[in-house]
């Protein structure tokens, strides 16, 4: 494979999609030297307010895609669902990665589960439910209890539900809009913890510390660096996700979310073709982010360093805890806690509108100022 040459400090590199993830990539590109052009239809996107330039149109505009691609040496996305077709128009005029295959893989769960089995992670029993004909052999291959999850576009727990019957069953694929739909085995989870790793065109692989992930309601509340899981379990999610990088031929940053059940096993959970929200502490306490790792392993350069400085504990901040407005001293009185906001001008519930990290001493203590900073903020007291 012949690898084209590094793009320097003054290139121009664009990002589908204006949210937060585009954000950040923005920021850490220009603090780099390099121009960004944002793609994203909302003239108010958290990436389109710090970008050289930002196109606002859709992301199948044949026009806007011309214009960027004429305009940048390289694109990226920040998130999986923008039309895998995109990444094809543009890749005819400029370098791209993540590949338009490794993005279609992580859209559909049913690709995705199949293609990590195939390069050796360990996944959940699980089933095809296409149509009503379906239901009774899923059920009898998966058993319950089981998760109904909606192939495409489930995130942060939407579009699925809990099985304990085929009756149940068939209610919920009901409910679910009767769309392709994957049922899965129920396990009983001990812990969440993810990879992040970036993957340059040289086939370098940087990983970034595993963080342990607590969820509310569906949505990532907290994460936990350094995890506590016996370096075995580390070792494991590893090998999986490099394995999976490495079958995919992808290029870029790519975060795996697992599952730690009894005796340390660990399940694939499933991908995301992008840098991710338990990525978010490496902002400030690892010695490259994942942001920075993305214009990295984009242009073509060796990757950094993605050692652990600190240990931290990320809390997600939601729309719910503006009451109008949080008050922000609460937060910024302490030393060690870093502010992320993304610059979104509504605020609703389950909307994720910034995060911050704590960083101390201790794993202990980082979890101890995250804990009483959120009771500060009222963060689940509601
Ligand atoms: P997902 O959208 O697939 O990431 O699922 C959202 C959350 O549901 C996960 O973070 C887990 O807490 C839970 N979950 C998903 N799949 C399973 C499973 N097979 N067994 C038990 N819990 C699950």
């Amino acid at each position: 494979m012949s690898i084209a040459a590094p793009l320097l400090p003054g290139a121009t590199l664009g990002v589908l999609g204006g949210g937060q993830l585009g954000r950040m990539f923005t920021l850490a590109a220009k603090v780099m030297g390099y121009r960004v052009v944002v793609l994203d239809p909302d003239p108010l996107s958290p990436a389109g307010q710090v970008a050289d330039t930002h196109l606002k149109a859709d992301y199948r505009d044949a026009v806007a895609l011309l214009r960027m691609g004429g305009l940048c040496q390289a694109v990226t996305t920040e998130f999986e669902n923008v039309p895998a077709e995109s990444l094809r128009t543009l890749a005819k005029h400029c370098r791209v990665a993540p590949g338009a295959d490794a993005l279609a893989v992580a859209q559909d769960r049913l690709t995705e589960k199949t293609r990590a089995r195939e390069h050796g992670c360990e996944t959940a029993p699980f089933a095809n439910i296409e149509t009503e004909a379906d239901l009774a052999a899923a059920w009898r291959a998966v058993g319950g209890p089981a998760l109904l999850k909606t192939r495409r576009l489930g995130y942060d727990g939407k579009g699925q539900a809990r099985v304990d019957s085929l009756d149940d069953l068939a209610a919920a694929f009901d409910r679910l809009g009767r769309v392709p739909c994957l049922l899965e085995g129920f396990l009983p989870l001990q812990r969440e913890v993810s990879v992040v790793l970036a993957r340059n065109p040289a086939d370098e692989i940087a990983f970034f510390p595993l963080a342990e992930n607590r969820h509310r309601n569906g949505i990532l509340d907290l994460s936990i660096v350094p995890a506590g899981v016996a370096d075995s379990v580390t070792d494991a999610a590893r090998r999986m996700a490099a394995g999976l990088a490495r079958g995919l031929d992808y290029v870029g940053v790519m975060a795996v979310e697992f599952f730690v059940l009894a005796e340390g096993r660990v399940v694939f959970n499933e991908m995301a073709p992008r840098p991710h929200n338990s990525g978010h502490y490496t902002l400030d306490a690892c010695a490259t982010d994942q942001f920075q790792q993305q214009v990295r392993a984009l242009c073509g350069l060796p990757l950094g360093d993605p050692r652990l400085l600190s240990p931290v504990v990320m809390v997600n901040l939601l729309g719910d805890v503006w009451r109008p407005e949080p008050n922000w001293l609460e937060l910024l009185r302490h030393a060690g806690v870093q502010l992320h906001l993304y610059g979104k001008a509504e605020a609703r519930p389950g909307r994720k509108m910034g995060h911050y990290n704590c960083l101390a001493a201790t794993p202990e203590a980082a979890l101890a100022l995250a804990e009483s900073t959120r009771a500060a903020l009222g963060i689940g007291c509601d």
